[in-house]
């Protein structure tokens, strides 16, 4: 059994008396919440403020980003340990933001994915076709691409601490969601690919999140699905109650 993973990317957006606002009204919300695992992705500046929050609530923080080095000449960068010291305890990795905005590369993704495993930090690796690649009819080779790249090398104790967040990039930030016979068919076809890489055992552990204008009024479907287990939310984990809405739906 999966227990579903539900994380909320804030992205680029709120200072520090919004966002502590937001944890603070969203702690009681979520304080019933029983069964799932919910994590809080803020922007770096507010990290700490936040981590104290949700201090002493179910609602882990992460950040949304980390380099490959520890500390060093490395302008503009944050290491993972930085992010723990902050009170991460999870990171993202590889959103289509930083793969399309900054050319972030499967081969760099997955040293960035690498190095916060060891590191100690939980990840949540991100994958997706763009709707260019789904109507050129390239999107399974796409995921596996980014599968089979992104993952390299990662051992059975690895995935202990890895979700995949599969992020059809048409539906991010878009309001189109992936029906969930399409979310579904995407996660049956990613939980694959890892079986084929890693094994039986590993696949079937491995929460796979659905991401892409996930909201309270459909996400009940969407974890309705037997190989959708969470979700990361852009725009509806802005606000504490959307958010909650859509955790109240997976509960
Ligand atoms: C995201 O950016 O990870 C995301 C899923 O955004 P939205 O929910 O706004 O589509």
């Amino acid at each position: 059994m999966r227990t579903p993973l539900i994380a909320a990317n804030w992205k680029m957006n709120k200072l520090v008396d919004d966002a502590v606002a937001t944890a603070g009204a969203l702690k009681p919300l979520v304080a019933d919440a029983a069964g799932v695992e919910i994590v809080v992705c803020p922007v770096f500046t507010v990290l700490q403020a936040v981590g104290k929050a949700l201090a002493g609530s179910n609602v882990a923080l992460g950040a949304q980003n980390c380099y490959t080095k520890e500390s060093g000449a490395f302008t503009g960068e944050i290491s993972p340990q930085m992010l723990k010291d902050a009170g991460c305890t999870w990171v993202i990795i590889g959103h289509s933001e930083r793969r399309q905005y900054f050319k972030e590369s499967d081969a760099l993704l997955n040293e960035k994915l690498h190095f916060a495993l060891k590191s100690g930090l939980k990840v949540m690796f991100c994958i997706g076709e763009t709707l260019d690649e789904r109507q050129g009819g390239s999107m399974n080779d796409v995921l596996r691409r980014q599968v089979n790249e992104g993952l390299k090398g990662l051992s059975e104790t690895d995935f202990a601490n890895v979700a995949v967040a599969y992020e059809p990039v048409w539906a991010i930030g878009t309001g189109v969601t992936a029906t969930p016979e399409q979310a579904e068919e995407a996660h049956a076809f990613v939980r694959g690919l890892v079986e084929a890489q890693f094994g039986k055992n590993v696949a079937e552990g491995l929460r796979i999140q659905y991401g892409g204008s996930v909201k309270p009024d459909n996400a009940a479907e969407l974890i309705a699905k037997p190989n959708v287990d969470g979700f990361l939310v852009g725009g509806a984990s802005l606000k504490a109650d959307s958010f909650a809405g859509i955790i109240k739906a997976v509960c």
